[in-house]
């Protein structure tokens, strides 16, 4: 899958400067607790909800529950008055037992059964993503009246994990189907895009909000006037490749919203999941083996942590944690690193070159850093017979 010849080095190695990136309560925390887990600071997500209400104060936070589903999680933001995208009648079940009303939910994910439609109806659910005609009668029918929206598709470039061409449908498209909401009785509220997780590009939502500007027209030719546009999720989180900060993207975001709505600016939202909790996430492994290896020179370093127990995001080594370890200072030398399993796409690192100190061995743990999106959502159950990576949450001094 992945070409071990092509290698690139990742300049932002593991230090001593990582030291200061982790909380003195999360530290303790870690050293008392089996791994491999993933530590999540309740502090640090209601800091990065405070910095994306500062830089965006017009937009509706809603949470994309999928990047941490801890309950810890969604009721520290439902406390501040998130909202919250949603994906399934789980995630929904899961925000109304954590304090948010059913005003508060928006259903974003485009392919749905007409019964977990049903299900979100009868929980007070009003606010429905779609980009299909099939998706658009099932809601006319069984959630009547309600809000929808409609998702374009835009590229994605600039993405390290982008969506490919699953969701959303051209503008002309969205024109069709929400003139086609207002013929079935439903309201036509807006557009979303989303224009591919981890963007490193903070100029490229202008594409999806010209695109939007694009489906509001066509549907004023028509007397319907939309009142929203979805910015959907894609800000960073503190990986190894440095992004631009986030009044940056705010910045860029503000223009374009100028540029193609002026004045007649619509109610925005924004659907947030890896800017929230990404870097409030500590992802604790241990050393299982440290080997040289006969066919390259790197030796190779296996963690109790891979693929399938919360590193899904390194497929195709897409995303690049930074690293700590329980012996940083000595001196160090290139690895490939892998996970535990039985399957040879378990290898979490052999494009991007590591470098781990020449002393690491066997029980000697390994700190992700910035791991607390899309870990523990994407664990496997029980591949190999490995148990679900299991989440804790702290919160200042006290522990839930
Ligand atoms: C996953 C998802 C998000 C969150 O994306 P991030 O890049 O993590 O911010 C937002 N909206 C929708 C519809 C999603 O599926």
């Amino acid at each position: 899958m992945t070409d071990p010849s092509a290698t690139a080095d990742v300049t932002d190695r593991p230090s001593g400067a990582a030291e200061s990136v982790v909380p003195q309560r999360v530290r303790e925390f870690l050293d008392s607790t089996e791994t491999p887990c993933l530590v999540v600071d309740l502090a640090v997500v209601r800091r990065n909800h405070g910095a994306l209400r500062s830089a965006l104060p017009d937009a509706r936070i809603c949470y994309a529950v999928k990047a941490n589903p801890a309950p810890e999680v969604v009721g520290a933001l439902a406390a501040l008055g998130a909202s919250f995208d949603v994906a399934s009648p789980g995630e929904i079940d899961l925000c109304l037992a954590q304090g948010a009303g059913p005003e508060r939910i928006s259903y974003g994910n485009t392919i749905k059964k007409r019964r977990d439609i049903a299900h979100a109806y009868e929980r007070g659910v009003r606010l429905f993503v779609t980009d299909s005609e099939p998706d658009l009668v099932n809601i006319a029918e069984v959630a009547p009246g309600a809000q929808v929206f409609c998702r374009i598709l835009v590229d994605n470039k600039g993405s390290r994990t982008p969506f490919g061409r699953k969701f959303g449908c051209p503008p002309e498209t969205a024109v069709r189907l929400l003139r086609q909401a207002r013929e079935l009785g439903l309201d036509p509220y807006g557009v979303s895009f989303h224009i591919g997780s981890q963007q490193l590009d903070p100029a490229a939502w202008e594409h999806g909000i010209s695109a939007a500007r694009q489906v509001f027209e066509g549907l004023a030719g028509h007397g319907i006037a939309l009142r929203m546009v979805n910015l959907g999720g894609g800000l960073p989180g503190s990986y190894t490749e440095a992004a631009p900060p986030l009044a940056e993207y705010a910045r860029r975001i503000e223009q374009s919203l100028d540029r193609h709505f002026g004045a007649d600016r619509p109610d925005l939202l924004v659907e947030p999941g890896r800017q929230i909790v990404a870097d409030a996430g500590v992802l604790r492994s241990e050393v299982v083996l440290v080997t040289p290896s006969a066919a390259d020179d790197r030796r190779w370093v296996y963690l109790d942590v891979g693929r399938y127990n919360g590193l899904a995001e390194t497929e195709g080594e897409a995303i690049t944690y930074r690293l700590r370890t329980s012996r940083d200072g000595d001196p160090c030398g290139p690895v490939v690193l892998a996970g535990p399993t039985c399957d040879g796409d378990d290898v979490i690192y052999q494009r991007n070159v590591y470098e781990l100190p020449l002393t690491l061995r066997g029980g000697d743990w390994v700190d992700l850093l910035s791991a607390g999106a899309y870990t523990a959502s994407y664990s496997s159950v029980c591949f190999n017979g490995i148990a679900p990576l299991a989440t804790y949450c702290v919160d200042g001094d006290e522990r839930a």
